[in-house]
């Protein structure tokens, strides 16, 4: 037997047996893991009900924690019915965060984590509500993130709760915040900028229902929406014909050559309006939802820029 015979012999003995029975051996002194995730600490998990809390949290947490979120991109928060895949979801959450003031339709999200037993923080606490009149009963508009300045309390609120459960490293997430309250103090001043090219008699912001309502008291504008502050109301449809021609008649006397549809909502019922109102759709805004990962308005910044470039470019001009 030469050289080769016998190199070749010992490799073919080398990969058949040595290899194989090495590989089992690791495997059973990690107990089945690679080693390379048993060397990962476990990160702590938190679950947002929206993908703007969501954002808010990645910008807080870093990658110290692992962020999810129960709704996709596009998706409407006050019809949407949980799943069971949710639940399990939130049964490995050490910390939940929702909206509140009734955005997650029936509590959804607060239902999730209390079955869970897992804690759950109010986003919108501490923020001065907007009051809605609907079917003579006062509501509290839940769609505060659309002012930057309730965006950062919304950030406040989740640096309280993070810290609370993970004070070790409270210095991480306390300078991440301030990074992030800075970025939000720009963008309300890049706005106000922003929506000066759109003379105050035009600042008429006609969308698909009441979510704006915050944007438009911060940036002077009047928000006019067939459909009440919830998207429910659209699908019960009561009182919404007389409601819709009320519209129909405000978008026919305000002058305003666009009005827009929401990237979470159908939007039929505002081609028809425009149609029936000789205006444009001016295009498509994110509300209650962001953009889907890899556009321009997968974040809350990227949003809230594409909206008011959305809404400048179809107010600033007359109609033609
Ligand atoms: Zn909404």
């Amino acid at each position: 037997m030469n050289t080769w015979n016998i190199d070749r012999a010992t490799r073919r003995l080398f990969r058949h047996q040595v290899c194989p029975g090495l590989l089992i051996g690791l495997l059973i002194l990690c107990g089945g893991v690679p080693l390379a995730a048993q060397s990962e600490p476990e990160k702590k998990r938190v679950v947002c009900s929206t993908t703007q809390i969501a954002d808010f949290a990645r910008q807080v947490m870093g990658d110290q924690w692992q962020v999810d979120c129960v709704l996709a991109a596009g998706q409407d928060p006050h019809t949407y019915q949980t799943t069971t895949a949710d639940a399990r979801l939130v049964a490995k959450a050490d910390l939940c965060l929702e909206n509140g003031w009734h955005l997650e339709g029936n509590e959804w999200m607060r239902k999730l984590a209390e079955n869970a037993g897992c804690p759950v923080v109010t986003c919108i606490r501490g923020i001065e509500p907007l009051e809605i009149d609907e079917e003579g009963q006062t509501v509290y508009d839940p769609h505060a993130w659309f002012r930057p300045d309730n965006a950062a309390q919304y950030v406040r609120n989740i640096l309280q709760a993070a810290i609370q459960i993970d004070p070790e490293n409270q210095w991480q997430y306390q300078a991440r915040a301030e990074c992030y309250l800075l970025e939000l103090g720009a963008l309300h001043r890049w706005i106000q900028r922003a929506v000066n090219r759109i003379p105050l008699a035009r600042r008429k912001l006609i969308t698909n229902h009441d979510a704006f309502g915050y944007f438009c008291a911060a940036y002077q504008f009047e928000a006019i929406t067939p459909v009440g502050w919830s998207t429910r109301d659209e699908i019960g449809g009561g009182g919404t014909i007389q409601r819709q021609r009320e519209v129909l008649e405000a978008i026919r006397s305000s002058g305003v050559p666009a009005i827009f549809v929401e990237t979470s909502i159908n939007p039929r019922m505002m081609k028809q309006l425009a149609d029936e109102a000789g205006v444009v759709i001016g295009g498509s805004l994110y509300s209650d939802s962001m953009g889907a990962e890899g556009t321009a308005g997968a974040t809350y910044i990227g949003m809230m820029r594409e909206n008011v470039l959305m809404i400048v470019g179809g107010l600033a001009k007359d109609r033609s």
